[in-house]
């Protein structure tokens, strides 16, 4: 019997869960540890931060679901990984495996700027529901104001960078809502050096598309950009451009987490794991990576920015991950290796842009960039869809 750990019970960690399980059946034992015990639908955060979103509708407690399809689910936190020995020790014991997946996500790098975050400093983050709630009161108070600057964006060195977008686009939507929009200045500041760039080079007419958007909506842009300094009132970029704030929400660059910062011969010295095509770690035959978790190299640009891995992006990763793991197994031949795309939502409250893009970077068999209504009913769509996928464990399903 393989014993199979996965770490990380997020996009990554529940399909790469429930698709062993589903592969590999009662023969063989599948373990998750998360360090939280509860899954959290990250995408629809910008809706909680407008207040549109009731954040007990995207949070689902991980026992029930897990335990139901017969995988063990321990709410521990993994401290350190040994792939010579094959164990991973955990705040409570010490777990030998036979395959191991990664799907630990990152950590956010807030110190990379002084001031940056919403624990020490003066900017608001949609990371996590609690960030999320946190920036919901903020903007709450500077919207009901008569006037006021607000501010989205990447800090140099993101890859996260598509709900500063989606931030910036609904912020204006819920103050045309509020008739106050001429009395608010948005701006958007990121390390992109276009727009719609979004860490991969844009994909088709992301650029033109998003360049359209932000100047039907008057928000203005500053690219290639890095934050030198934040204080309660501002945001003051290297090239010493000054921006008044009395709300903003900037993105932190990402590293890998501490469970794989302190694992020798593991994590790139970012702490993200090289992997093969089929998310195999380069060294460690045993050991998979998905999603956050996994290292791709960045797109050149003048000021860092990072690959992002979207959710979708990730439960694409666990599949092929999963497929890889049963057919080492049980020796069977599996499928041919997809390409990789992404598909994107990028909400603005009122309408919204639908971007796919297959392979995920260029050169591409397609790109697609389309606007409208149907876009955001499909977004708010699919939160349900996937929340159910979840709760019964169809993680197959498209
Ligand atoms: C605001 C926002 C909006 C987004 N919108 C979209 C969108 O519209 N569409 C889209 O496709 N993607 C979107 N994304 C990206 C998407 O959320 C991520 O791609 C996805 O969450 C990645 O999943 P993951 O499993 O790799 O990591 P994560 O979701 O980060 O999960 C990591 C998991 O690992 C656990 N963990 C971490 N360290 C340990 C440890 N040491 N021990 C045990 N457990 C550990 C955590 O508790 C968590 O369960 C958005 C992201 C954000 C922040």
């Amino acid at each position: 019997m393989a014993k199979i750990v996965i770490i990380g019970g997020s996009f990554g960690g529940l399909t790469s869960a429930f698709e062993l399980k589903r592969l590999l059946g009662g023969k063989h034992e599948v373990t998750l540890l998360s360090e939280e015990p509860r899954f959290v639908f990250i995408p629809s955060l910008p809706w909680v931060a407008l207040g549109w979103k009731d954040p007990k509708k995207i949070v689902m407690d991980l026992r029930e679901p897990l335990q139901s399809k017969g995988i063990q689910f321990r709410h521990e936190s993994a401290q350190q990984i040994d792939p010579n020995g094959m164990t991973v020790t955990t705040s409570k014991d010490m777990l030998p495996y036979d395959y191991l997946i990664i799907a630990t996500g990152s950590a956010y790098l807030f110190n990379a700027i002084p001031n940056l975050g919403p624990d020490q400093g003066h900017t608001h983050s949609l990371l996590t529901l609690d960030h999320a709630l946190k920036a919901k009161e903020a903007l709450a108070r500077t919207l009901a104001a008569d006037s006021g600057n607000i501010v989205l964006g990447n800090a140099q060195g993101a890859s996260c960078l598509g709900p500063a977008y989606e931030m910036a686009m609904m912020v204006d939507t819920a103050l045309r809502r509020k008739k106050k929009r001429s009395k608010f200045n948005i701006s958007f500041v990121t390390n992109e050096p276009f727009l719609g760039h979004f860490g991969v080079g844009g994909m088709g007419r992301t650029r033109r598309a998003m360049e359209d958007e932000f100047y039907d909506r008057d928000i203005s842009f500053h690219l290639n950009a890095e934050i030198a300094g934040i204080t309660p009132k501002e945001i003051e970029l290297k090239n010493g451009t000054k921006i008044g704030q009395d709300f903003a929400m900037i993105m932190p660059p990402f590293r890998g987490v501490d469970a794989v910062m302190n694992s020798q011969g593991i994590g790139n010295p970012k702490g993200f794991v090289p992997v093969d095509e089929h998310y195999k770690h380069k060294i460690y035959p045993n050991i998979y990576s998905v999603g956050v978790a996994m290292a791709i190299p960045p797109c050149n640009t003048p000021v860092p920015v990072g690959v992002p891995k979207t959710g979708d992006m990730t439960v694409q990763m666990a599949r092929i991950a999963a497929r890889s793991i049963a057919s080492d197994i049980t020796g069977q031949k599996s499928d041919p290796l997809p390409d990789i795309h992404v598909l994107c939502v990028a909400d603005a409250g009122d309408t919204a842009m639908f971007m796919y893009g297959s392979p995920f970077q260029a050169p591409r068999n397609r790109a697609l960039v389309k606007k409208g209504r149907w876009a955001h009913w499909a977004k708010v769509a699919f939160e349900h869809y996937f929340m159910y996928k979840i709760r019964r464990g169809m993680t197959y399903l498209p």
